[in-house]
């Protein structure tokens, strides 16, 4: 198959190439979007054969369920069987944007779109293009990343080509994504909110809005044996090729020990990359150092994490170091996927 990219200008949204794609969309066929977040793999979320090939496209296990996006809010009801007042002020106060809700769901919505579960996960993204695309479609469009199952998110155009290219009928190009990160995932299906994915959303954010909100455990440690509520957490995610390991603790500490731990793989024939911040990125005297923008501006870093991951696939390192970041707000976010994509691997430094 080949697959068509289009440019779009947020500008001026060319209708005719939305409405083209919204017709693949409907024929079955799959179409790589952009969002606020990060790219989404899109194919119609009430037909289980689009879901389905999703799956296929991305090489996702199918116990692991999509995301349904919508660009109307009262089409959750149709969706969703019970809404809590909760819930309802969260979609107020949050939607369209980066946080995805988890309900009991109608008839309506395959088991195929939602690995099998009773439950639908429901977004409205407030990207023009997005929500342009999903009209278009009829209304629900199931979407997860677009990356290839395992590899970083895609966050350009360019990187979803990377991983689906020949996969999907097309890609609309609507240039760099401007969060990065993946929505915040909160279950509202049960008694007490909980917070199975920490995005650009934060848990204050929330808890501002509608009381104390549980984070479930899985969110910034290992595989306790304990099961992840949102199934995707379970699998390995965001790791690139070489071995990633997360160096914490105080800055000065910190450069001391990846510049100790960089010569020291040097001299055995090993090449190593670096992810720095701005700050610090000239004090790394050996190795291929990467920065993630300013450390002082938490969405810089959020911004260029997937990207940055990506681009060491590129290259013949063989270690990465990364700095850590705090988890105050989006941090937390960015710890969770930096922690996912280092399997865990961290070196306390010391504060
Ligand atoms: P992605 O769209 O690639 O960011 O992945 C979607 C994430 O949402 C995965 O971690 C899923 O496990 C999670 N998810 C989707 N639907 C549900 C659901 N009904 N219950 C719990 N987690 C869900
Ligand atoms: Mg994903």
């Amino acid at each position: 198959m080949e697959t068509q990219i289009k440019k779009l200008d947020y500008e001026a949204v060319d209708m005719d190439i939305i409405e083209e794609a919204g017709r693949v969309l409907k024929e079955g066929g799959l179409v790589a979007f952009p969002t606020e977040t990060v790219y989404g793999l899109g194919g119609d979320a009430l037909n289980p054969a689009s879901s389905e090939k999703i799956y296929a496209a991305k090489g996702r296990p199918s116990d692991n369920p999509l995301i349904v996006h919508i660009a109307a809010k009262d089409d959750v009801y149709r969706i969703a069987k019970e809404i809590p007042k909760k819930a309802e002020r969260l979609m107020e106060t949050f939607w369209p944007g980066p946080l995805t809700l988890i309900f009991s769901k109608t008839d309506l919505v395959p088991l195929k779109t939602t690995g099998g579960l009773s439950t639908v996960a429901v977004r409205m993204p407030s990207d023009k293009i997005a929500q342009e695309l999903i009209r278009a479609a009829g209304g629900f469009v199931a979407a997860p990343s677009a990356n290839a199952s395992g590899r970083p998110s895609t966050t350009t155009a360019a990187h979803v080509a990377e991983d689906l290219n020949g996969r999907i009928e097309m890609i609309l190009d609507g240039g760099q994504a401007v969060i990065g990160l993946e929505s915040t995932i909160v279950d509202v299906s049960e008694e007490k909110p909980v917070i199975l994915r920490p995005g650009a959303i934060t848990k204050a954010m929330m808890e501002a809005v509608i009381g104390p909100l549980e984070v479930d455990q899985a969110v910034l440690q290992a595989d306790s044996g304990i099961k992840p509520k949102a199934p995707g957490m379970k699998y390995r995610h965001y790791a690139p090729r070489a071995e990633l390991t997360i160096v914490e603790g105080e800055t000065e500490r910190v450069i001391a020990e990846v510049n100790r731990l960089t010569s020291q793989a040097e001299l055995t024939g090993k090449r190593v990359g670096i992810i720095a911040t701005d700050e610090t990125a000239k004090r790394y005297e050996k190795g291929l150092v990467r920065s993630l923008g300013a450390r002082s501006c938490e969405e810089e870093i959020s911004r260029h994490l997937f990207e940055v991951l990506r681009s060491f696939d590129e290259t013949d390192v063989d270690y990465i170091y990364s700095e850590s970041f705090e988890t105050a707000a989006i941090g937390q976010a960015i710890m969770n996927r930096l922690l996912k994509a280092a399997g865990y691997r961290v070196i306390e430094v010391g504060k």
